[in-house]
């Protein structure tokens, strides 16, 4: 329709009114075949990473590949080069150099790759009734409910007195047996049914079933117990306590698969915050050239609960890699930091049509609508919230826009529903300017969470575009 054929009303609706579109009205031919691929890839890396400390190994993989070297300190850095630094296994930060001095600031993007799951506790194993367990500790805001009855892995490293390391990954590996935590029949549940939801699995009773069956020839107590640590010691040459300096991590078996007739939604487990984690470092692994300034990702570990930890967004590791950097320049640390820009790149909820009644419609992020701004989090009255400036969110948009990047606003959920929190507090308190920005999930947390691959690609898309903002 040609502008003479519409109304007036049209015509002002158009020039005065915020009609946000669905992204696959506005994704060009280009960007939806790129879209396709990097969604192929992306679910190659939740495969490979299940765990911070997978996440890490395959990302360094990733980043060797495209030319970036371990920094050490001291190290000449000059314009285009491409380093990273790995914090004690379980976070990583990567860096281009740009061709501005750190003194203008850098272009950041942090996402954290922990996700919920159940870890072992220090004593785990233990036989009740001839079945062996795992006991386990939950790990991050997760729903008890959700997580019996479905295969689970075991993922993680098991550290010894003698200074090495033994690596355990049982389940996703041709032929690998699986675990689970058992539930109640329904023939038998009428009790546990009339609890409510939050309280009818106890979290003392998510114990891992790991065997049944006894030590051969032998009278004594526990000998299921005794015939899986018999396995184990062979399998890892470990010992029964060995499991006290252990960092074992139960996680769903599920793959990365297409999801809908249409395949454009993608379930897996950890999309929160693979989904962005992935996004910031495979658009800092394409940058190309040199960047104006400084390109950063920082793949930040235990922000599920609460970025706490040397691992975590809350640690001085970041600060030292960068003050690191910057000691090259001969540039003090909080002069780069004030002018820096970080995208605090974390999931969001996504509007979900079965749950309405704790979303306001107007504020909450849409499958499809692309990467959804948060402005805020927070609870109870932005609580917790790092609130971005107003000339903050108007720069991120014209970045963004520049760029041809699918973006929409969001808010987690009706006000006083409930909250969350990111990274992007802990960057504020650095004085870098934050905006938080991410995939809208539905299901968040659940042990297999669902994004729509537009929205994936257009956080790539966006993270890109804040690397190689002026
Ligand atoms: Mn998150
Ligand atoms: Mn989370």
């Amino acid at each position: 329709m040609d502008d003479t054929a519409k109304t007036p009303g049209q015509l002002r609706r158009e020039a005065l009114l915020y009609q946000p579109k669905n992204g696959y009205d506005r994704l060009s031919a280009q960007d939806e075949i790129a879209m396709h691929s990097y969604c192929e890839d992306y679910k190659k890396f939740l495969d490979l990473g299940k765990t911070e400390r997978e996440c890490v190994e395959t990302a360094v993989a990733l980043a060797k590949a495209r030319g970036f070297v371990p920094f050490v300190r001291g190290m000449a850095l000059k314009a285009g080069d491409k380093v990273y630094r790995v914090n004690r296994d379980k976070a990583v930060t990567l860096a281009v150099i740009g061709a501005a001095p750190l003194i203008q600031g850098a272009n950041i993007a942090a996402a954290h790759i922990d996700s919920p799951r159940l870890d072992l506790k220090p004593t785990p194993l233990y036989e009740e009734a001839e079945l062996a367990f795992f006991k386990t500790h939950y790990y991050g805001g997760l729903r008890k409910y959700q997580w019996v009855t479905i295969p689970l892995e075991l993922h993680g490293v098991v550290a010894l007195k003698d200074g090495s390391t033994v690596p355990v990954r049982v389940g996703n590996g041709a032929g690998d047996p699986v675990f689970t935590v058992d539930d109640l029949l329904p023939h038998l549940a009428s009790d546990q049914s009339k609890k409510p939801l939050g309280e009818a699995i106890p979290a003392e009773s998510l114990n891992l079933l790991v065997g049944s069956r006894p030590f051969k020839d032998d009278e004594g107590s526990d000998r299921v117990k005794l015939a899986v640590m018999e396995l184990l010691h062979e399998k890892y040459g470990i010992l029964e306590e060995d499991f006290i300096s252990a960092e074992l991590e139960v996680v769903p078996a599920f793959r990365a698969s297409d999801l809908g007739f249409d395949r454009s939604l993608i379930g897996a487990y950890g999309h929160d915050d693979r989904v962005c984690a992935y996004a910031c470092l495979a658009a800092l692994l394409e940058l190309e050239g040199v960047p104006a300034r400084t390109a950063v990702c920082m793949l930040a570990d235990k922000e599920e609960i609460g970025s706490e930890g040397v691992t975590g967004m809350q640690s001085a590791a970041f600060d030292t890699f960068m003050s690191d950097l910057c000691d090259g320049q001969q540039t003090a640390l909080k002069r780069c930091f004030e002018k820096s820009l970080c995208l605090s790149a974390d999931v969001t909820a996504a509007f979900d049509p079965n749950f309405t009644e704790v979303f306001d419609k107007r504020n909450a992020a849409r499958v499809n609508y692309g990467v959804g701004l948060c402005k805020y989090t927070g609870a109870r009255g932005k609580s917790g919230a790092s609130d971005a400036a107003a000339e903050l969110v108007a720069r991120v948009r014209r970045i963004l826009d520049d760029a041809g990047v699918v973006w929409q606003m969001a808010e987690l959920g009706k006000a006083d529903q409930g909250g969350g929190g990111t990274v992007a507090a802990y960057m504020a308190q650095r004085d870098i300017d934050v905006l938080d920005a991410g995939v809208p999930v539905l299901s968040m947390h659940a042990p297999f969470e669902t994004v729509g691959k537009l929205d994936c690609f257009m956080t790539y898309k966006a993270a890109k575009a804040v690397y190689q903002a002026k």
